[in-house]
């Protein structure tokens, strides 16, 4: 390691690597630090997403939703077998084999790039110091003309409900489950809560979903929001809005919790094999910040930055998790780039209102954009376009004819506000409305742009052309 580098960037997250990358590639002297170790106690790159996040459940949510089809879908297709099973081991350690392939990509990219990396802890010192403790407890202090932070987040834990050996989980323990739970209790029904039941819910276990807040999916669009939750049901989600968990009791011999919890109608229990607490996350900034490093939280404690992601001390960025904004993996590592290319005197930008957001349920449900009513809280005047999915062809040749998509448009403009989808491949049919966001579109725009047939995206099409009351395939 050197005394000195151009560019600092501490974390190996989508944030962080893709950070540091960018600033090989623009030609910094980069030194990229990690602390995350494995189970086997090896630096493992690529952080929460790729390690105990986006990719590992993404393993399981495909491999449960394989089995689930061939279960009960193949047979309308004609096709027949006997004896179909789950080997739950085997699942998991194909999400495992993922998750090092990706991780050990990350550290070939990084020598390729010629990003140096220091495994150890990071803080930052003033004078843009960075001292770097290795495992082994040695430390050193390098000097960087910029710093990028990028430290990302942690599950948040809940006095009622404290983590316990194999039987109180947060998502990262959820995610090394290796035999089909008989009855899964989840803690709250956000995106996490949501697609670690579902992985469950298809392999058979009888999953309950506590969600605190009376509505559910609040912060997407309410119609998204009712169709999800009826969809959901549909396939055994028991989904209790309104219920407040108060506390929990392990009985260890029995390997069995007792969730006590308050709704509408008094104080309930429910007892569970397994408990997944899925509540939330929060900005990882413990032993990060020297007190004199100049660099400031908000008050929810996120490391404050403008709009460039530049914190108050000129030269030290901050990006993704441990920063205000959607905890999402694309957007931490834009937000990378935004900083690097500013540290290289680029007028790099982020645009914040087209960040797509996905859950990642069957069917999927994403988003871009303004929600219905958030228009409406804000006054604004707006027109709306829906496509069901039941009206498309191909999704009728895929069996996937459950959900819709819906456009919102300014009303005097017809400039695209927001989308909302909820069906088969929603997560890749939003990134079509996010392109024709960035670029300015109207929903006339979309509707005039010739999509391909028969394919999922002809809903988009359709649901453009919708806004105008000129869809096609609707009677
Ligand atoms: P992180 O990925 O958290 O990385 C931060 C890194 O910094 C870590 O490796 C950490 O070890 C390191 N670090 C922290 N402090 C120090 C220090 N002092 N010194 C050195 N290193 C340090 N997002 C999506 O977009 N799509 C999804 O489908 C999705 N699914 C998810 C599923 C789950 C179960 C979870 C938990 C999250 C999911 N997310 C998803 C969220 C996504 O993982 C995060 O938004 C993303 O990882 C944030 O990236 P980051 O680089 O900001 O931080």
């Amino acid at each position: 390691m050197s005394d000195s580098y151009d560019v600092v960037v501490i974390g190996a997250g989508p944030g962080g690597y893709v950070a540091a990358i960018r600033a090989a590639q623009l030609g910094f002297k980069t030194l990229c630090v990690e602390k995350w170790l494995n189970d086997e106690g090896k630096t493992s790159l690529g952080g929460t997403c790729l390690n105990v996040g986006c990719i590992p459940s993404k393993a399981l949510l495909d491999s449960s939703h394989k089995y689930h089809e061939a279960r009960d879908d193949y047979a309308l297709h004609g096709i027949t077998h006997n004896d179909i099973a789950i080997d739950v081991k085997a699942m998991v350690a194909r999400k495992d084999a993922i998750v090092s392939q990706l991780t050990g990509g990350i550290a070939g990219l990084f020598k390729a790039n010629g990003v140096e990396l220091a495994e150890g802890s990071a803080k930052v010192l003033a004078g843009k110091k960075v001292e770097i403790t290795a495992h082994d407890g040695s430390v050193k202090v390098v000097d960087a003309t910029s710093i990028i932070i990028a430290s990302g987040s942690s599950p948040v834990n809940i006095p009622p409900a404290p983590l316990f050996e194999d039987i109180v989980l947060d998502s990262t323990g959820a995610l090394k489950i290796d035999e089909t739970p008989k009855r899964l209790g989840v803690i709250g029904g956000g995106v996490i809560g949501l697609e670690m039941a579902s992985i469950w819910n298809r392999l058979g276990t009888e999953v309950v979903v506590i969600e605190a807040m009376d509505d559910f999916l609040a912060m997407m669009d309410g119609q998204v929001a009712k169709e999800a939750r009826k969809l959901l049901k549909k396939q055994g989600l028991d989904i209790r809005t309104g219920a407040l968990v108060t506390g929990t009791e392990v009985d260890a011999d029995k390997r069995e919790v007792t969730v006590t919890y308050k709704d509408a109608k008094g104080v309930q229990t429910e007892v569970f094999d397994k408990l997944i607490v899925a509540v939330g996350r929060r900005p990882h900034t413990e032993n990060l910040l020297a007190a004199d490093a100049g660099v400031k939280l908000d008050e929810r404690g996120f490391i404050f930055v403008n709009d460039f992601c530049e914190t108050e001390m000129p030269g030290i960025y901050a990006i993704g998790d441990v920063v205000r904004g959607p905890m999402l993996a694309h957007k931490s590592s834009e937000e990378g780039i935004v900083a690097v290319e500013r540290i290289a005197g680029k007028k790099a930008q982020m645009n914040y209102d087209c960040i797509p957001s996905v859950i990642y349920t069957h069917p999927e449900i994403a988003a871009v954009g303004k929600t219905e009513e958030q228009l409406k809280a804000a006054g604004d005047a707006y027109k709306v376009g829906v496509f069901p999915f039941a009206a498309s062809g191909r999704a009728m040749a895929a069996n996937e004819t459950a959900g819709f998509v819906k456009i919102l448009a300014d009303e005097e403009t017809d400039r695209v506000l927001g989308a909302h989808i909820i069906g088969p491949s929603a997560a890749d049919l939003i990134q079509q409305v996010v392109i024709a966001m960035e670029f300015g579109s109207s929903a006339e725009d979309l509707g005039m742009i010739v999509f391909g047939h028969p394919t999922l995206s002809e809903a988009v099409h359709e649901a453009a052309l919708a806004v105008d009351g000129h869809a096609i395939h609707i009677a």
